[in-house]
């Protein structure tokens, strides 16, 4: 796995520390989004998730979990049959073949069950770190890594805590400055906040509390037009003048 951009220096880890308290107390409830019972259902929201929303996700996976309850379900299902079962979350015919293939290799090498190892879990068709990281945390309580999605990558890059475009480096950034007992809900708060203020498009960085320890915040504000003076009013004028 890659190495840090750089070792964090005693301010940046506490300025790191200070957004996470920031977040703990704006979000203490976030948890992941997607629904599932068990480490197979969430092996397969989380895969169906990629470039596709968890409400979306949330939608599709109540009547496919019903329909395949085990890995040979997926394993055994018609291609063309288990596209159309996931289609509406987009990217239907790789997740399809995905979800497929994951299916044959956890029934041979797994007798079924989702393995609880990085390695293992990365070595599955269309299972990638970001993905090993919310089974492991999630579904098994083993967390070796941070949760790197759009948001989270984002966020990251905004609040100052990585440089890198690159998801696995952008881990790496975060792990170097968060301890690991917050690892995992941090990428959750990370998301909260991504949905709720600071949004791809349009960050709120005039209502966000964590204005004052983030760079990117700080630069918006100090750009923002000034705002435009009140109009001042006949009597106004004449008491001054
Ligand atoms: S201050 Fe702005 S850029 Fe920074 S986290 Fe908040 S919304 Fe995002």
């Amino acid at each position: 796995m890659a190495e840090p951009t750089s070792k964090p220096s005693a301010a940046e880890r506490k300025r790191a520390l200070e957004i996470v308290a920031e977040l703990y107390r704006l979000y203490p409830d976030a948890k992941c989004s997607l629904d599932f019972t068990t480490p197979l259902e969430l092996l397969v929201a989380t895969i169906l998730s990629a470039q596709c929303t968890d409400v979306l996700v949330n939608s599709v996976t109540p009547a496919l979990f019903k329909k395949y309850r085990t890995s040979a379900d997926y394993a055994n299902a018609p291609l063309e049959e288990l596209e159309q079962d996931i289609r509406k979350t987009g990217f239907y015919r790789s997740k399809a073949k995905h979800l497929k293939d994951a299916g044959q290799m956890l029934v041979e090498r797994y007798g079924g069950d989702v393995p609880r190892t990085m390695s293992e879990l990365t070595a599955l068709p269309g299972v990638a770190r970001k993905t090993a990281n919310v089974v492991m945390g999630n579904a098994y309580g083993i967390v070796e890594g941070v949760v790197v999605d759009t948001h989270v990558g984002r966020l990251a890059r905004r609040l100052g805590l990585t440089t890198s475009e690159d998801p696995v480096r952008v881990e790496q950034d975060l792990m170097a400055l968060v301890p690991q007992k917050d690892w995992l809900p941090l990428s959750h708060m990370l998301i909260y906040h991504g949905r709720a203020v600071c949004q791809a498009r349009r960050p709120l960085c005039e209502e966000c509390t964590l204005v004052a320890l983030c760079p990117t915040g700080q630069a918006n504000l100090a750009a923002a037009p000034a705002p435009i003076p009140a109009k001042t009013s006949k009597k106004s004028r004449s008491a001054k003048d």
